[in-house]
């Protein structure tokens, strides 16, 4: 699942690319896909990509011109609101999907770009099995920032993150950390790897955590997803692999040793979500065994 740094790292390498490249045309394959209507997603045709950006897990993605114009909009700026979902990807592709292709959603086919790119490429939501629940809108920039799932979402988690006393008191640390009204951009992954890094267990309480637990935990997120992003995002180039490499240290691990301790990485199962931990560094030693403690994953 794409959290804060692999949608921001793709963010970067597409905005780079694509930034001044004209839309020849734009289709949605995936019915289910688009949630907006209105201006259409081919009103696109003929537009300019004016970058791509992030906030929270979502993909921003600018356009001007074309057939956006109208005479309340003459500048015709809009921009293509993207969530991934847990499978969805936006990925750029020299050869043209076929119609064949089912994994398809969006597909933006485009001319030239700031990487001098010669030549046609389409941009592609594309996603991963049957089921449809990665979603676009297309939005004309003055109603972008009404839309609900911006305006619901919390402050973002990087690169400043915010002061936690902002978590609900009542709810788990994994939980509160994961909801997007509350911090934005944290999902499982990040999750584990930020309460790993900042020794702490994640199934208490928000409230119960102290001033210095808080601060260490500010810190790990502040730490751990400029690891993933400063510098590493230099490291990758177009095009992006379905999974992108990220720096995982126990997301992911368990049954490997602990990279600080040495201890068994743990997991906790509930439905398709998987929380790894350490004991020896989160849990005073004491493993999560019982069913309740897969229940509190729900949160
Ligand atoms: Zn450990």
């Amino acid at each position: 699942m794409p959290e804060l740094p692999e949608v921001e790292i793709t963010a970067r390498l597409l905005s780079a690319a694509l930034e001044g490249a004209v839309v020849d045309s734009a289709r949605a394959p995936g019915l289910a896909t688009m949630q907006t209507f209105k201006p259409p997603l081919d009103a696109l045709a003929g537009a300019t990509l004016t970058g791509v950006g992030r906030r929270g897990k979502m993909l921003l993605v600018g356009f001007a011109g074309g057939g956006l114009v109208t005479d309340e909009d003459p500048e015709g700026r809009a921009t293509l609101l993207l969530h991934l979902m847990s499978a969805g990807r936006l990925q750029l592709f020299e050869k043209r999907a076929t119609m064949k292709d089912r994994t398809a959603r969006i597909v933006i086919r485009l001319t030239g770009g700031a990487d001098g790119f010669d030549g046609e490429r389409e941009l592609r939501l594309k996603e991963f099995g049957t089921r449809q629940s990665a979603w676009g809108r297309l939005l004309r920039r003055a109603d972008l920032e009404a839309d609900e799932r911006l305006r619901t979402l919390g402050p973002e988690a990087w690169p400043d993150p915010p002061d936690l006393s902002i978590l609900p008191p009542r709810r788990t640390l994994r939980g509160a950390l994961r909801d997007q009204r509350v911090v934005a951009g944290i999902g499982r992954r990040w999750a584990d790897e930020v309460l790993w890094e900042a020794r702490i267990a994640p199934l208490r309480r928000a409230g119960d955590l102290d001033d210095d637990e808080r601060a260490a935990l500010r810190e790990a997120i502040r730490v751990r997803l400029d690891e993933a992003i400063v510098g590493y995002a230099d490291t990758l180039k177009l095009p992006l692999k379905d999974k992108m490499p990220v720096p995982e240290r126990v997301h992911g691990h368990a049954g490997e040793p602990c990279p600080r301790c040495g201890d068994t990485i743990l997991a906790v199962h509930y439905e398709s979500d998987e929380m790894a931990y350490c004991p020896t560094c989160q849990t005073g030693g004491k493993p999560y065994k019982d069913r309740r403690f897969s229940r509190l994953l729900k949160d």
